[in-house]
């Protein structure tokens, strides 16, 4: 059967494309955010086009976690002052300027994360913004905010430091 929806999405056409992915296996994809939260956020990709993460096959459910470490691998191992500078030489638009430059003036810059938040905006009422599946890994650095406390309970604000 046809999937209509998939013609039109962005996440199917970055696949196609094949631009900027940085790694791949069987069932998913990964490419660094062009608006990066912190030096280093990548969004990890289903292949097949689907929308909610409970879509995914117990073949591509087992296969995220290994597809999370090979990506955490890629993340210690890359110099993002170069994957920002590439980035600003022809960017997506004046927010993913903006967002790149932060990243490339945050303290983070050329360190290794001291740790990660890593999580799926599972639904609209949660903040997802492409319907297709992904995963965001979000490196985080020591000092990056004031207060890190209760990490991705921050979602809502003022609940994150119970
Ligand atoms: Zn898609």
């Amino acid at each position: 059967m046809k999937d209509n929806k998939s013609q039109d999405c962005l996440f199917c056409l970055i696949y196609k494309q094949k631009k900027d992915i940085i790694y791949e296996n069987e069932y998913f994809y990964a490419q660094f955010d062009k608006f990066p939260v912190s030096p280093g956020h990548l969004e990890i990709i289903s292949k097949r086009h689907l929308v909610s993460m409970f879509d995914l096959s117990i073949f591509e459910w087992e296969h995220l976690f290994p597809t999370i470490k090979d990506t955490i691998k890629i993340i210690k191992s890359t110099d993002f002052q170069d994957v920002y500078a590439k980035f600003l030489v022809n960017p997506l638009n004046q927010s993913s300027q903006d967002y790149c430059q932060q990243s490339l003036a945050s303290l983070g810059i050329g360190k290794l994360p001291d740790g990660y938040n890593i999580g799926v905006n599972e639904g609209v009422a949660a903040g997802r913004s492409i319907d297709h599946f992904h995963l965001h890994i979000i490196p985080r650095y020591q000092g990056d905010v004031e207060n890190p406390r209760g990490g991705v309970r921050n979602i809502i604000p003022n609940k994150g430091d119970y």
